[in-house]
């Protein structure tokens, strides 16, 4: 444990109420204005939410793997737009710098992330590489002791918020594929960099996307994640920023899905039909079983994969586990939520009816369910040769 038992306990804690407090009441809000006021930001940056995963060393709080997936089951009880605030700072816009930066870049960039002075976006879909993210056709050209970058990264999370980029850029023309592909942390006031509008999205209104367009973007060499060395190795970091984070975003899963669970039992118990509340009939009980077991399901297996990754295990497979069965599981969890409720579901006043558009989300981005099954039936071909 990175924090001591008591110390934990009062963090979950002071997140719990917060999120009781603070974020339930504003989601309407949120999701009507498309925007997270400020002072709310601020608040998480107090609480510490910006540093959840960044090392005690550059000021963050360190947790572990089980730990930062507690917290997050927490933040998960309200609307994800939230956790997108400080999502990337914690995944995927600083694990890169966390797992292979040198120690200047560690110095430089990871005290800023873990206050959320400086948010940090991760960039690797493009128009042509989604799911083959591989396939990077971003180029980044030498030039002394430079890179100039040219290329459009589509779909990038908290971008036009963003101070830092995480950007895979193609450095080895004449290899096709992972190979060649390299990691550069880019300032995003760099000249040669130009934001799209943000998309409109199906939900998670207040989280923000658009694409990032390089236009020979001048790069030092020493901005390469792990230096000149690591030149051509992008591509690992990537994927292994993508295993912590899978498992983070199963953890949301299991916060929305209790989420729902409770506003199902809450409702079935106070609406009444045939002269008795909802909940005592059998059929609806059924799907209030249903969703408790597989959230169960999905809960412990995140905590098994956080533990295997925090005890220095390979986590590819398991991480995609969770990330395949935790994000459907609360598709199917929000479902039944929306048919608990009747036509009240389905109108927009009830929660139930925006988490169903929000968690849609979860099973598309950091790779869809059908690449979670490829990853996994690959390990265990693998592994049976
Ligand atoms: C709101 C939002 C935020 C995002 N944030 C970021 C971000 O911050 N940074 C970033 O880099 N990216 C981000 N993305 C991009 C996201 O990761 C991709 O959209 C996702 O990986 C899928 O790629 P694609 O959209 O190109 O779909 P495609 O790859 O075109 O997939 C289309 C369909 O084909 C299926 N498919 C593709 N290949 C296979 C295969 N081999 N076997 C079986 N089925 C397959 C897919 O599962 C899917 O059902 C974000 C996307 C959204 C919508």
């Amino acid at each position: 444990m990175a924090l001591d038992k008591e110390t934990l306990d009062q963090f979950i804690d002071a997140v719990r109420r917060f999120v009781e407090e603070r974020l339930i009441p504003l989601e309407e809000q949120i999701s009507v204005e498309d925007h997270i006021p400020d002072d709310v930001v601020d608040d998480m940056r107090d609480l510490g939410l910006f540093g959840l995963t960044i090392p005690e060393a550059y000021g963050g709080l360190g947790l572990t793997t089980e730990e930062e997936c507690r917290v997050v089951m927490e933040i998960g009880r309200t609307s994800p737009a939230f956790r997108s605030v400080f999502g990337t700072n914690n995944g995927i816009g600083s694990q890169g710098i966390v797992l292979d930066g040198t120690e200047e870049q560690k110095r430089h960039y990871l005290p800023r992330l873990a206050t959320g002075e400086v948010i940090g976006s991760f960039a690797l879909t493009e128009p042509d590489a989604g799911s083959d993210s591989a396939a990077v056709q971003t180029k980044a050209v030498k030039d002394g002791d430079d890179y100039l970058l040219s290329g459009t990264k589509r779909f990038i999370t908290n971008a036009a918020s963003s101070q830092l980029f995480t950007v895979f850029a193609r450095t080895d023309p004449d290899q096709s594929g992972a190979r060649g592909v390299s990691a550069f942390l880019v300032d995003a006031d760099s000249p040669g960099i130009t934001l799209s509008n943000a998309y409109r999205k199906m939900g998670q209104q207040g989280a923000h996307v658009c694409d990032v367009i390089f236009e020979d973007c001048r790069v030092p060499q020493a901005n390469i994640i792990g230096g000149p060395g690591q030149l051509n190795k992008g591509f690992r970091t990537a994927m292994k920023a993508l295993d912590r984070g899978r498992i983070h975003i199963s953890a949301l899963s299991v916060g929305c899905a209790k989420r729902l669970i409770e506003l199902s039992v809450a409702y079935a118990m106070e609406r009444r039909q045939f002269g008795k509340p909802i909940a005592e009939f059998q059929l609806l009980q059924g799907m209030l079983a249903d969703s408790q077991a597989e959230c169960y399901a999905a809960e412990s297996m995140v905590l098994d994969a956080a533990r295997r990754r925090d005890a220095g295990e390979q986590v590819s497979m398991p991480a995609s586990c969770c990330k395949l069965f935790a994000t459907e599981m609360v598709g199917r969890v929000a479902d039944r939520a929306v048919q608990i409720h009747g036509g009240a579901g389905y109108i927009e006043d009830y929660a139930v009816a925006r988490f169903y558009r929000d968690v849609r989300l979860l099973r598309i981005y950091e790779g869809t369910s059908q690449i979670q099954q490829v990853i996994i039936a690959r390990s265990l071909i693998r592994n049976a040769s």
